[in-house]
């Protein structure tokens, strides 16, 4: 076994034994500054609440590259018990990008800067926009994420250039009618009329179907304890996704305008809120290229998988939105992975984990040249 390849699975080890929740990735995060360090990096901790971010600079002037690894495990309960456990594979990510920065240190940059960024909080989807909002961006030109792929995606000795995660946001409306006497309708305004017009328009918008786009009510709540009386509130929510962000952008438009005028239709009065989500996928064709090149010199052609569509979300995206000038890509690494991501019990082939620090170290290579 190479030593790179003995060091990457002992770094894996070790953090999958200190899984911690978003945000209180304490100990992870003492321990990935701590080897920053050692390997001669310019750390910064604290970043954006529990983020790390480790600086090397070569001689020459050249890019800032960004490898940008996420770093919290997941709330489960097994056996009655609450717990953390790494079942999404940050683990596996914050070990490979750590693995590339101690090489990339070993060997020496030769023009431009490597930024290691790892960031908290991706599960909950806070952590991208914290580290964002605390600078860690400002100064980056191209910016590199890569996650594990469940088995049915990819396999060991595959992986995927880019990986397309769709928009997904949630919006919440409040209606207000007006209460009144059962016996007396004609006196107030009943939100679950209300309601029940919003339900209709929203499943009346229709986009185009050649994109990925759907719009579903997910809760209504109305009426109260008198069975009695006119109800005057009613509270939706609805879960919207696109694969599309331009076409995302419409749709919550669209869905504003016909919760509005459905309410308004039998006098109801509707407040509509966008109560957070993420953006799509939306990636620079030069590095989805270096990161194709890159596969192929790693695990060959027969390893090179087409770009893959999931509709699950990341909050890797809001690079990007928040930076469009950002050139971004994002790698699926296959390893055997079963049953899932989020299971409790995920389980993956860690011999892969060399695959993916050669895929990144060919890029870093690539981007900001290795002196040896
Ligand atoms: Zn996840
Ligand atoms: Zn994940």
């Amino acid at each position: 076994m190479s030593d790179t390849k003995a060091r990457v699975e002992e770094l894996y080890s070790i953090l999958h034994g200190m899984p911690e929740l978003g945000l209180k990735e304490i100990k992870t995060a003492a321990f990935l500054a701590e080897q920053l360090t050692k390997a001669g990096y310019e750390v910064q901790t604290g970043v954006g609440g529990t983020g790390v971010i480790g600086v090397m600079r070569g001689d020459a002037p050249g890019p800032v590259l960004a490898l940008r690894a996420d770093m919290d495990a997941l709330h489960h309960i097994v056996n009655g018990i609450e717990c953390a456990i790494h079942s999404c594979g940050h683990d596996a990510h914050s070990a490979m990008v750590l693995c590339v920065a101690e090489q990339a240190a070993k060997r020496k940059i030769a023009a431009g800067t490597l930024k290691i960024l790892f960031q908290p909080a991706e599960e909950t989807l806070q952590g991208a926009q914290g580290v964002i909002d605390a600078g860690a961006i400002n100064d980056v030109d191209a910016i590199v994420g890569i996650h594990l792929r469940p088995g049915q995606e990819a396999k060991r000795g595959q992986a995927t250039p880019a990986l397309y995660h769709g928009a997904s946001y949630i919006m919440e409306t409040t209606i207000e009618g007006v209460t009144a006497h059962g016996a007396r309708p004609h006196l107030g305004v009943n939100a679950i009329d209300a309601a029940a017009a919003v339900v209709n328009a929203i499943n009346a918008i229709h986009m185009n179907p050649v994109v990925p786009t759907s719009i579903k009510v997910t809760k209504l709540h109305a009426g109260g304890a008198a069975l009695n009386a006119i109800p005057d509130k009613a509270e939706l929510a609805m879960d919207i996704r696109s694969q599309d962000n331009g076409l995302m952008e419409e749709l919550l438009k669209r869905a504003e305008r016909a919760i509005e005028n459905a309410a308004a239709s039998v006098g109801a009065k509707a407040v509509t809120k966008v109560k957070g989500g993420v953006p799509a996928a939306e990636y620079s064709e030069e590095i989805v290229e270096l990161a194709r090149e890159a596969i192929v010199a790693v695990l060959g052609k027969e390893g090179l998988l087409p770009p893959i569509t999931t509709p699950g979300g990341e909050d890797f995206h809001f690079f990007v939105k928040r930076k469009p000038s950002i050139k971004a890509g994002y790698i699926g690494l296959g390893c055997n992975l079963s049953p899932g991501l989020h299971h409790p019990e995920m389980k993956f082939d860690t011999g892969a984990l060399i695959d993916g620090v050669n895929i990144l170290l060919y890029i870093v290579n690539k981007m900001v040249g290795l002196k040896s």
